[in-house]
C-alpha cells in the first residue's frame, strides 16, 4: 500500500503510471455521486474498450447519451485511452509534470483539468473518429492534443473539477476525524499534502502489519503501539509509529495474553482485539528478503559478545554490548545500507545481517588497511574474504558490490550446508550456524548450544546474531 505521494516519488523514473490509485478514485467518483446524484454515470455498457485499468468509464450523463448515439451509428468499438480523470490522477500528473518528470508537457492543475469535467475522452482512433463524433457535440481538439476530445452540448455542469475536489476533502475528513480540512472544492497546499498522504487503494484500507525490513511505517504502526501501551505492553517512549522488534514482541504478548496464534503480526483478529479501527492512511514499506530469515534472525537464541570480543571497546560483553558495538559502527553501516539492500534481496540475507557481518569483521572497513586489507593482509574487505581460501573478488574497493556479493555468496553457501548437515535444525539455528561457519567453518557447527565454541572470541555467532537485531530495528 502506498500513498500519492510515495507514487509520485517512486515512479519518477519514467514508469509514470496513475493505475495503483485505482481504489481511491473510485471512493472520490462514489463520493461525488452522493454529494450531487449522477453527477457523473458510467458508460462501460457502451461498445468501449479500454487500454488500461486506469481509464475511469464515467462521463456526465449528457455527454454520455451523446457518446451512445455516435457510437451507435459508426457501429465500431471505441478504443480509449483517458476518459474520467479524478483529482488523485490529476495531482499525479500535475506534480510529475511540476517536476518535469514521465515527459509530460503539459498538465492543469488539479480540479482544472478538462478531463475532471466528465466531458472529455482521448482516443487514439481520432482520425477515424473525427467526423461522427463531432455531428454528437463532441469537438476534436486539433493537432494541439490530437487524441483528445471535449463534449460542448447542453445539460452539463460545469463545476464539476470542484466537486472532485470537495468530494476528496470530504473523503478525507470522514478518514481523518483528527485532521479536518475546509470543503471549499478549491486546490491549494492544504489540499495537496492531504493528497500526499492519502492512500492509492483508498481509505480504510488496512494492511497487515508486521516486522520487515525495513520496519513498515505509519499511522496505522502508531496506533497499535498506543494500543499496546494502554495493555501494558508498551512503554509510551517506544511508540514512534515504527514496526520494530519491540513492537512485535510486545504484538506476540498481546496474541498470547488473548489467546490467538502468536505469530506477532496484526491482521484482522488481532486488530479487532486490540479494538482499533485502526487504517492505514500513511505507509512505508518496501519489502526485500523473504519473511523466513528475517523471522529466523529475529528469533535465534544469543548471549551477545564474549568479554573477549566487547573489551575492544572497553565493554563487558553481553547482548548490550554488541548492540553498543553495533550502534558504533551504524553510520558507517548506513552508508552501505542501499546496496547490503540490494545484495541481501539477490541471496535472501536479511540485510541487518549483512550489515552485522561487515561490523563484526572490520568494523564495517574501519579497521582495515589503506588497500583494505585485514587480519594481517590474509583478508579483503569489509566482508573479510580469506584469500588463502578464495580469490578476493572486488579488490578495487573495500566495500565494492562485487566484494560483497561474493562475501554474502559464501554465506549463503555455508546456509546450505548447515541445512544440509542439520536438517531438522529450525531456521534460526541453520542461520546462526550459518554465521558461525562464515568465521570457523561448517565443521564447528556440531550442536545448537556449543556452535560457537572455537569460534574466534568464543562468541562469533551469538555476536553477530545479536548485532544483526540490533540493525534490524535501526536500519
Ligand atoms: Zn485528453
Amino acid at each position: 500500500m502506498a500513498t500519492l505521494k510515495e507514487i509520485i516519488d517512486s515512479q519518477s523514473n519514467g514508469s509514470c503510471s496513475t493505475v495503483p490509485t485505482i481504489g481511491l478514485n473510485l471512493q472520490i467518483i462514489a463520493e461525488m455521486n452522493l454529494l450531487v446524484p449522477n453527477v457523473l454515470v458510467s458508460f462501460e455498457d457502451l461498445d468501449i474498450s479500454a487500454n488500461s485499468a486506469a481509464v475511469h468509464a464515467f462521463l456526465q450523463p449528457a455527454a454520455k447519451d451523446a457518446l451512445r448515439r455516435a457510437i451507435q451509428s459508426r457501429g465500431k468499438t471505441l478504443v480509449l485511452t483517458s476518459a474520467y480523470r479524478t483529482v488523485a490522477q490529476q495531482y499525479l500528473l500535475w506534480s510529475w509534470y511540476q517536476k518535469r518528470q514521465c515527459g509530460i508537457s503539459r498538465a492543469a492543475e488539479p480540479g482544472l483539468s478538462n478531463h475532471e469535467d466528465g466531458l472529455a475522452l482521448d482516443t487514439p482512433d481520432f482520425d477515424a473518429w473525427r467526423f461522427i463524433l463531432a455531428s454528437h457535440n463532441w469537438q476534436w481538439l486539433g493537432d494541439g492534443d490530437p487524441v483528445h476530445f471535449t463534449y460542448m452540448g447542453r445539460g452539463v455542469r460545469d463545476d464539476i473539477g470542484s466537486i472532485g475536489l470537495k468530494a476528496f476533502q470530504i473523503l478525507w475528513n470522514k478518514h481523518n476525524p483528527g485532521d479536518q480540512i475546509k470543503e471549499d472544492g478549491l486546490f491549494g497546499p492544504k489540499t495537496a499534502s492531504r493528497l500526499d498522504q492519502s492512500p492509492a487503494e483508498g481509505f480504510g484500507a488496512t494492511r497487515l502489519l508486521k516486522l520487515t525490513t525495513p520496519n513498515m511505517q505509519g499511522e496505522d504502526v502508531r496506533r497499535v503501539q498506543e494500543t499496546l501501551v494502554q495493555a501494558g505492553l508498551l512503554t509510551s517512549n517506544e511508540v514512534d509509529g515504527i514496526f520494530g522488534i519491540n513492537t512485535e514482541i510486545a504484538v506476540k504478548n498481546f496474541q498470547e495474553r488473548n489467546g490467538l496464534s502468536k505469530d506477532g503480526s496484526v491482521g484482522p483478529q488481532t486488530l479487532r482485539l486490540l479494538g482499533g479501527s485502526i487504517t492505514a492512511n500513511r505507509s512505508l514499506q518496501l519489502v526485500t528478503v523473504s519473511d523466513r530469515w528475517l523471522k529466523a534472525l529475529l528469533n535465534a537464541p544469543t548471549t551477545g559478545a564474549s568479554p573477549i570480543t566487547a573489551s575492544q571497546d572497553g565493554l563487558p560483553g553481553g547482548i548490550a554490548s554488541s548492540h553498543t558495538m553495533a550502534n558504533t559502527d551504524l553510520l558507517r553501516v548506513k552508508g552501505l545500507a542501499a546496496m547490503f539492500r540490494q545484495v541481501g534481496a539477490k541471496f535472501d540475507v536479511p540485510v541487518a545481517l549483512i550489515a552485522a557481518l561487515a561490523s563484526r569483521e572490520s568494523r564495517c572497513g574501519n579497521v582495515l588497511d589503506r588497500g583494505g586489507w585485514g587480519d594481517r593482509g590474509n583478508a579483503f574487505g569489509i566482508l573479510q574474504v580469506d584469500k588463502n581460501y578464495h580469490t578476493p573478488r572486488g579488490t578495487h574497493n573495500p566495500s565494492s558490490l562485487e566484494h560483497i556479493e561474493q562475501a554474502i555468496g559464501i554465506f549463503v553457501d555455508y546456509r546450505q550446508q548447515v541445512q544440509a548437515k542439520h536438517p531438522t535444525w529450525e531456521d534460526e539455528y541453520v542461520l546462526k550456524g550459518a554465521t558461525v561457519a562464515y568465521n570457523s567453518g561448517v565443521s564447528n557447527v556440531q550442536t545448537k548450544a556449543g556452535m560457537d565454541i572455537g569460534t574466534a572470541g568464543g562468541d562469533y555467532g551469538s555476536d553477530v546474531i545479536a548485532r544483526a537485531q540490533f540493525y534490524s530495528n535501526h536500519l
